[in-house]
């Protein structure tokens, strides 16, 4: 396969149809994590960088916004095509940029592109842009306007997808700011906006950080609404920037998932699977489950379960073809799960399993090693923090109603998880517990399905139809 990254050779940002080099000269190193070495450098932009994008967006939305639904359902299309053929490079791409393993980095990471893309398709072609009421007015759908795109680093374009994607179908422009720790996936997709044909303006990309060029999107006045994925604590300053012009705000934040296991269900395939869903990503995923609530009767059992699922969860480098995982994305991701598996031990947890220090014979790179603790209690900070590492706490539990509050007992209501063979119960259970998704023994994530979180978790929902109507405004129609 040949790879066409090369950083050196682009100007960074994409404005108005074009590669543009940046206003602000602040370069910024871009590092591979497995080795540590650099893969090349961006310039993060600035204010006025912001204000050039805007521009651009805010000039192209008075002719995109009244692009019919067939033409955007044709450029979607047109979108997909390109997809399908840079393909391998996006997978490539986050292999490099954040140590996805290239085969999940094809099968999840860069699937999401397609999958979502289709969700979108089939959403939109459903979509009624005008409706009539029964009381004679009518309703139109129309888009929001300029839209601020911000994302994070763990699921590059997966996030940049579901932002991008429902932009670009409703009629709306953009600028996109990825995470500035993985700018080459961005970049390359910017590419396959361009190539599928999309009106210049309709689709901006300025690289920056969160303090200044995610704050002055958030801050400016042109902007009619911002989506922002990444932690709780930016989330807020998100919401604190938009404020003054009363954007409207989505979040998809962090979360701190609860897996509850009941002993009546399929014990060694539900642990076992739900230990392998925990350290996907190396742990980097917002709704891993990673609390695991164990009905006391089998709690012994599934410790035990957990302790060699875990063990057997290999570790080795990304660029190599198979299901291990990945390193950590950098050295302030390592040293962070590395602090929050010594405060799990000095707060009396049980190391199952893992621990302190990297893998053996892994020096370079930020691999850490698959991590259970047992006996947890919830108030522990391993139990209420989001370590975004591949470390999984096992809680024990005495009924349901124990196990309901536990689950709701978090400041986060991303997902959470149910493991039983009842299925009155896995319905009972799921209908008290305060999350934006429940996975069922296994039932995983569907392209085309909203998601999104209660409580700190965020607002909004991505993805499929619900994942459109964040980009629309509503307008009445009152006819004499
Ligand atoms: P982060 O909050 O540090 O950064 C996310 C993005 O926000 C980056 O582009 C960053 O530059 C930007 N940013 C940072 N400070 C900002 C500010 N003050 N104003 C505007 N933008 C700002 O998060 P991260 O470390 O990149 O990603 C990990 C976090 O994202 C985890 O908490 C994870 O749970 C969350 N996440 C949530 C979802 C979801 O759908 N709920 C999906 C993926 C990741």
């Amino acid at each position: 396969m040949s790879h066409k990254i090369n950083l050196e050779n682009l100007p960074n940002h994409y404005v108005n149809g074009e590669w543009v080099s940046p206003i602000s000269n602040n370069q910024f190193n871009v590092q591979n994590p497995a080795t540590e070495t650099t893969i090349g450098n961006i310039f993060l932009g600035n204010s006025k960088d912001v204000d050039r994008a805007v521009q651009a967006a805010k000039d192209a939305f008075s002719a995109f916004s009244i692009y019919s639904k067939q033409e955007r359902l044709s450029l979607l299309k047109s979108l997909k095509k390109v997809t399908e053929n840079r393909f391998d490079e996006l997978a490539y791409a986050m292999t490099l940029e954040m140590g996805a393993p290239i085969t999940m980095s094809k099968e999840a990471q860069a699937d999401a592109a397609i999958g979502h893309l289709d969700g979108f398709i089939n959403a939109l072609e459903k979509h009624q842009e005008h409706k009539k009421l029964e009381n004679g007015d009518e309703i139109v759908f129309e888009p929001i306007g300029v839209c601020g795109l911000i994302t994070p680093w763990n699921w590059p374009i997966n996030q940049i997808a579901l932002k991008v994607i429902p932009s670009l179908a409703t009629g709306c422009t953009c600028i996109l700011k990825p995470s500035e720790h993985t700018p080459v996936s961005a970049m390359i997709y910017a590419e396959i906006i361009h190539e599928a044909g999309y009106p210049k303006g309709v689709f901006n990309l300025v690289h920056g950080d969160g303090p200044e060029v995610g704050s002055a999107l958030s801050c400016h006045q042109d902007i009619q609404m911002m989506s922002f994925t990444g932690s709780t604590r930016a989330g807020r300053n998100v919401t604190c920037d938009s404020a003054e012009t009363v954007k409207r705000v989505t979040l998809e934040l962090g979360g701190k998932s609860p897996n509850i296991v009941f002993s009546d269900c399929d014990l060694l395939t539900r642990v076992t699977e739900s230990v392998d869903e925990c350290m996907f990503n190396t742990g980097q995923s917002c709704d891993a489950p990673t609390r695991m609530l164990v009905e006391r009767n089998c709690y012994e059992k599934a410790v035990e379960i957990a302790k060699q699922a875990s063990e057997k969860v290999l570790v080795d480098n990304p660029l190599n073809e198979g299901a291990h995982i990945g390193p950590l994305f950098d050295k302030i991701q390592f040293d962070r799960v590395q602090k929050m598996i010594e405060i799990g031990i000095n707060e009396g947890a049980t190391l199952l399993t893992g621990g302190l220090g990297k893998p053996d014979n892994m020096n370079e790179g930020w691999f850490v090693k698959p991590t259970v603790f047992s006996d947890v209690s919830n108030d522990m900070q391993i139990a209420q923090q989001e370590i975004f590492g591949p470390v999984l706490v096992m809680i024990p539990f005495d009924s349901e109603e124990d196990a309901i509050k536990i689950a709701n007992d978090s400041p986060y209501g991303l997902a959470a998880y149910i493991q039983t063979d009842d299925e009155q119960k896995s319905r009972r259970v799921a209908s008290r517990l305060r999350a934006g998704a429940v996975h069922i023994n296994g039932g995983a994530y569907n392209y085309g399905s909203p998601f999104g979180g209660y409580k700190q978790s965020g607002n909004g929902r991505e993805g499929g139809e619900m994942g459109l109507e964040d980009y629309l405004e509503i307008k009445t129609i009152h006819i004499n």
